[in-house]
């Protein structure tokens, strides 16, 4: 399987495909944008030697140049690295009372945080949720979080003074089950930096709260030092996801890249702003574009492809209308059903094409399939593609045998391509342009 593989890549790179000279170039300046942004410097690494791996030797779209299309290529790994298969906003709260501890260095947000995501349960979960304050470090900031709960309409826990983070969790916990909350959140104390005395506290708290979620909280800002206190957090405390804070501001987000890349950990919600209802659930794509600062160019490229084909379309519709459909014009309808979600997709646009549905529904058409006939085209010479009557026996058997397959699935190949072709020619005149046209746009 590896060597047919490696096959359809070869014949891939000899037809107008991405050199590495082109992936190169455009990934130094992908790489600087990465740094730019905040990534760290072992995660921009590795990241880059995944898109190279992925783009070199991928075909290249007209009218955008090789490194708009690295940075297409770059985009779409940057969201698919920053998307796991957990939703962000969905916290684990089940079991009432639920415990959720915020966690994170001095000023990072946890207050204002936990006051947000208590108003948004509330208010699209209809949760009750009961704050307490664990921070006997700082003066008033028991009070801070007091005054958000009157604000937002959410309970606080009672202040007592002289308590100690353990036996106010422990009050919360008491408080929560005998209230009968669902939700009860612990606002830590902050460090202003990485403190071993304030982790052995938070790890007494989360002992004896045993949290549903711990969510640490980052300033989006701090860039670089936010994957180092992530790193040390998860390490010590364990995390179950990131907030990423005052994305409002002008960082560039790379540190939501880099802490996922480090720890695992989801990134839930991003800050922004002060305001109570400035949170949102993280949405990759919106970062991916912020990281790189280049949306524009993604934009660019996805018009480019996009009228690319509708160019191939419309030559298409014209060869058709004369009768003409070889192996070139099959394989492209091949790879666009593949892209429109297999052939139902395609044939479910295709007006009076129920008929071919049924058939090719009969032959048991699917995405492997549709793999499969593309390598057998691919094992065509171009002549042969362009003139599939020429094909007799020992030819097929090369070509079957190139794509690791029987000469029976390559004889059945050449009836679809004489069938589609036939029904081709009916459509492009029958709707002279007019409904072909509209079904592939
Ligand atoms: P804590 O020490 O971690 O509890 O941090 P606080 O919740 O007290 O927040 C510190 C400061 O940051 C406050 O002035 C907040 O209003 C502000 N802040 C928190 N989150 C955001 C945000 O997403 N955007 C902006 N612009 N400011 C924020
Ligand atoms: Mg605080």
């Amino acid at each position: 399987l590896s060597d047919r593989l490696s096959g359809v890549f070869d014949r891939l790179t000899k037809q107008g495909a991405l050199s590495e000279d082109d992936v190169k170039t455009a990934l130094r300046e992908v790489r600087v944008a990465l740094l730019e942004a905040d990534v760290s410097l072992p995660v921009a690494r590795d990241f880059i030697k995944a898109v190279q791996e992925k783009a070199t030797g991928q075909a290249v779209t007209k009218s955008i140049t090789p490194g708009q299309q690295v940075v297409k290529i770059v985009h779409d790994e940057l969201k698919h690295v920053l998307t796991g298969d957990e939703d962000p906003g969905a916290l684990k709260i089940d079991n009432p009372p639920a415990p959720i501890l915020m966690v994170g260095l001095q000023g990072g947000g946890k207050t204002t945080t936990t006051a947000k995501i208590a108003k948004r349960l509330k208010e699209r979960e209809g949760k009750r949720v009961l704050m307490a304050s664990l921070d006997v470090n700082r003066p008033a900031a028991m009070e801070q979080l007091q005054i958000l709960g009157t604000q937002i309409g959410v309970d606080t826990l009672p202040i007592v003074k002289g308590e100690d983070p353990v036996a106010i969790a422990k009050r919360a916990k008491t408080q929560a089950s005998l209230g009968g909350y669902d939700v009860y959140m612990l606002d830590t104390a902050g460090r202003l930096s990485i403190d071993e005395e304030l982790m052995a506290q938070v790890e007494a708290v989360r002992d004896v709260a045993n949290p549903r979620e711990t969510l640490l909280v980052v300033d989006g800002l701090t860039g670089q030092d936010a994957v180092h206190t992530a790193e040390n957090f998860d390490e010590r405390i364990g995390i179950t996801g990131v907030v990423l804070t005052r994305m409002d501001g002008d960082g560039r987000g790379g540190a939501a890249l880099s802490m996922r890349a480090v720890t695992g950990k989801p990134i839930r919600f991003v800050g922004l702003g002060e305001k109570m209802d400035a949170l949102e659930t993280f949405e990759p794509d919106r970062i991916a574009g912020r990281i790189l600062g280049m949306g524009d160019i993604v934009a660019l490229v996805e018009k480019a492809q996009q009228t690319l084909e509708v160019e191939q379309a419309e030559r298409m519709m014209k060869r058709f209308q004369k009768g003409m459909f070889n192996m070139n014009d099959l394989k492209m309808q091949l790879e666009q059903m593949m892209k429109m979600g297999g052939m139902e997709g395609m044939l479910a646009m295709m007006p009076g094409a129920q008929k071919m549905q049924k058939q090719m529904d009969g032959a048991g058409i699917d995405d492997r399939m549709l793999r499969q006939q593309i390598a057998l085209i691919n094992s065509m010479t171009k002549k042969e593609r362009a003139n599939p009557q020429i094909l007799q026996a020992s030819r097929k058997k090369r070509i079957a045998k190139g794509a690791g397959m029987e000469v029976s699935e390559l004889n059945k190949l050449l009836k679809m391509q004489r069938q589609m072709g036939d029904m081709m020619k009916k459509m492009g005149k029958m709707g002279k342009g007019g409904m072909l046209k509209q079904a592939m746009k």
